[in-house]
């Protein structure tokens, strides 16, 4: 009895235990050594458009585009649910102008976390299939806008266009188009590069929330044919329309390889031991593989 009863209370403290560091892990940021918080100030891309660098999914978050016009901010993502503070610190240290609207590359929560809010103030806008994942993963701020095929925001003689240009990460990705600049906010459609914890990033197809690797490089191909020069990714550095281009072969080559396995007799179970990812620089997890499979077998 007596062991049980303290059986009970170990359980119940270590049960607590594990709801307080689940509650922290997403209501507070990590701590960065001094050099990771230098590269997550604010920077200038273009005259009028700046990033707030975010370089993974589990510590600096999304990239954040801020286009600052004379009659007030429009931003593209907004990290983490813990995220709203430091996003207005950093837009207040280029601008006194508002932040007025919020466009979502897609909902994942390193991308879209801060959503609710942005909303007190400002609109944030999605597609529409963004909005519908953030309502069935039971995140919080889902946007009162959306779209379907594009949209846009005029603000302070500014345009700024939300487009869909098909599936890939998810099933509601918008690529954001700064016409007047040439330059694109990209979402996880195009990542690049390494975590800020030195590790490799490399492609998602979520097929959770409706992603599709098959169907990518031809979105990506509607994306390439925007006029652009500049392109911030979902996460990493500021890069140019080469560095999509070399992302689109490299998943077309993935894509060819697996289809050549499968027309060579691989199985679910083997198909990963038999594709060698390492030349296109992606560390791809076998389960990764395993869905292009799946993907690639059910198309037939
Ligand atoms: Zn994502």
């Amino acid at each position: 009895m007596r062991t049980l009863q303290r059986l009970g209370s170990l359980t119940a403290v270590v049960m607590l235990g594990a709801v307080l560091v689940v509650v922290a892990g997403q209501r507070q940021p990590p701590t960065f050594t001094p050099e990771q918080e230098a590269r997550l100030q604010i920077r200038e891309v273009k005259d009028g458009l700046y990033v707030i660098p975010g370089f993974d999914g589990n510590m600096s978050g999304g990239n954040v585009a801020v286009r600052v016009t004379d009659a007030g901010v429009i931003i593209v993502d907004d990290k983490y649910l813990y995220s709203y503070d430091f996003i207005a610190a950093q837009v207040r240290s280029v601008t006194d102008q508002p932040i007025r609207y919020v466009l979502n590359t897609h909902h994942h929560f390193d991308h879209a976390g801060s959503n609710a809010d942005f909303m007190q103030n400002a609109e944030v806008i999605a597609h529409k299939n963004a909005r519908a994942n953030i309502v069935r993963n039971d995140q919080t701020g889902a946007p009162r806008v959306v779209f379907s095929d594009e949209t846009a925001v005029f603000l302070g003689g500014v345009e700024v266009q939300a487009r869909h240009v098909g599936r890939g990460h998810t099933n509601g990705d918008a690529v954001i188009y700064f016409p007047d600049l040439g330059a694109v906010h990209t979402g996880d459609l195009f990542i690049w590069g390494q975590r800020l914890d030195g590790s490799t990033l490399a492609p998602f197809w979520d097929f959770g929330n409706g992603g599709s690797a098959a169907e990518w490089p031809a979105t990506l191909d509607k994306l390439l044919a925007l006029d652009f020069d500049t392109v911030i990714p979902g996460h990493g550095p500021i890069l140019t329309k080469d560095e999509v281009r070399t992302f689109r072969r490299n998943l077309q080559t993935v894509l060819d390889r697996v289809q050549g396995q499968i027309e060579a007799g691989a199985t679910r179970d083997n198909i990963a031991s038999r594709i060698d990812t390492n030349d296109l620089g992606w560390p791809l997890a076998p389960v990764r593989l395993q869905d292009v499979y799946d993907e690639l077998t059910a198309a037939r």
